[in-house]
């Protein structure tokens, strides 16, 4: 049996239309809100170090429009075509819906390995794709706000923000037309870990739900937990970091190179670190060199997190998988097929659109920070510490015993930008999961949570439509 070529557009479609018949909507605002509202396909030349000339392919989408911004990364991959970033577009759209983050969905891509591109040739790549996206009124802070992706990160964000504010003078919002920028140029603290913390916050709290971990056979919480993280990039790095602060063991670590196990459990920074130095993740320590990093997937362990590209866990692999929890960092790591074969073998599959929702969220928290134009925390910091410091004097005095330092300082602290940025993933990451698994368990007949999440996002979607007015 092999997969049934579906393209990744068509996947995501084939996931909505499944979800769509626990709803009660009109067909039309179906279709509306299954459909990428605009495309915006570019090709534009670089010349590159050596004087020669590159003809870059680009794309923005922009799936949907009942909210403004549109909202979503930009990616830099060898792979990117337009059915790929319209499907990532689509996933945004239902991934802010689920998490209440107020935008539509969009995605950006540019076909090319930025490996292979001298910083100052992505420079000028990224310089002059924003150009493209101001020509045609695709970027701004009230239309589309990009973010990083697969590929970019703070660096390309800076350089877009550059190229708008130096295209736009004057206009005061003008920081808020992309997020993930560096904190130096109005990023907020938190957005580079964000998207790990959430994947950390969203299956904490799935394993913390004793019906559900009673159904699969495991105990609840994620301490002590064997987990196997593909992918080391941004976002595979920060999940296991947080699962290993958390107690859990992290049993297998996967890099394109290849893939390590330990089922003692590895340390996340001394691999890193490893790789870093050695160029490569395998040969760390006495932990056992797996040849393919697809090999990784197959490991004994509790939670498997695909965290780096799609398609990943197929036909061929999925029968293997010996995972009870799959936690979908990356985006669409699941062919069609594959999420049917781990959802017969009682796999739950927590699904990509939600569970990675905590970028997006805290680049909405960035969004908001450009807008009001002051430091989450700067107001209230000071007066809570002082009004904290005054209750824990009287407690004192009242009780004739003094606190120690430590608890004494826990108490005192006011909160800093970083405190509610997390404070706010965590309230945001948690609701959403507990929303999710509420209409799983009201209608046993949803198949799946991915099901699940899709069933809450298309009522969030086909409600903010309808209250729009355009389908009375
Ligand atoms: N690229 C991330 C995602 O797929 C973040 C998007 C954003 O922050 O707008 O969700």
């Amino acid at each position: 049996m092999s997969d049934k070529h579906y393209s990744f557009f068509g996947a995501v479609e084939k996931s909505f239309d499944k979800a769509a018949k626990f709803t009660k909507w009109d067909p039309g605002i179906l279709e509306q809100i299954k459909a990428c509202n605009a495309i915006y396909s570019m090709r534009f030349p670089v010349k590159r170090d050596d004087g020669t000339i590159d003809v870059i392919e680009a794309y923005r989408v922009q799936h949907s429009h009942h909210k403004a911004p549109c909202k979503g990364g930009i990616r830099f991959a060898a792979e990117v075509n337009q059915d790929e970033v319209m499907a990532l577009a689509a996933l945004m759209t239902y991934k802010c819906a689920i998490v209440n983050v107020p935008f539509g969905g969009g995605k950006g891509g540019i076909k090319i390995n930025p490996r292979e591109y001298s910083p100052f040739e992505l420079e000028k790549i990224t310089r002059r794709y924003t150009s493209e996206l101001i020509k045609k009124k695709f970027i701004g802070p009230g239309t589309d706000v990009p973010a990083p992706d697969y590929g970019t990160g703070e660096r390309e964000m800076a350089w877009i923000l550059d190229t708008y504010t130096t295209m736009h003078p004057g206009e005061i919002d003008a920081a808020g037309c992309v997020t993930g920028k560096p904190v130096s140029q109005g990023g907020v603290r938190g957005r580079r870990e964000a998207t790990g913390l959430g994947v950390f916050f969203g299956l904490r709290e799935v394993c913390n739900m004793p019906e559900v971990m009673e159904r699969l056979g495991m105990t609840v919480g994620v301490e002590g937990k064997k987990i196997v993280v593909q992918g080391l990039g941004n976002v595979g790095y920060h999940t296991a970091k947080f699962f290993q602060d958390a107690g859990a063991l992290i049993v297998g670590l996967a890099e394109y190179e290849g893939a390590i196990y330990d089922e003692n459990g590895l340390d996340v920074d001394e691999v890193f670190n490893h790789r870093k130095t050695s160029g490569s993740i395998l040969n760390f320590r006495t932990a056992t060199n797996l040849a393919n990093n697809t090999d990784a997937l197959e490991q004994e362990c509790d939670i498997l997190i695909p965290a780096a590209l799609e398609n990943v866990i197929n036909v061929k692999n999925a029968p293997n998988v010996k995972a009870k929890i799959v936690g979908e960092a990356a985006n669409g790591p699941l062919t069609p097929e594959a999420d049917e074969i781990l959802t017969a073998k009682g796999i739950i599959v927590v699904p990509d659109m939600y569970l990675n929702a905590g970028g997006v969220t805290v680049s909405y928290f960035e969004w908001l920070k450009n807008l009001s134009h002051v430091r989450y925390g700067r107001m209230e910091k000071r007066f809570n510490e002082n009004m904290n410091a005054h209750i824990v004097t009287q407690m004192e005095g009242l009780s004739g015993k003094k606190m120690g330092l430590k608890e004494k300082e826990y108490i005192v602290h006011g909160a800093d930008e970083v405190d509610l940025v997390y404070s706010g993933l965590e309230e945001t990451m948690v609701t959403a999961t507990r929303e999710i698994m509420n209409e799983w368990k009201n209608d046993p007949s949803i198949p799946d949570m991915r099901t699940a999440a899709y069933v809450v996002a298309i009522n969030k979607v086909a409600t903010s439509y309808a209250e729009l007015g355009i389908f009375p």
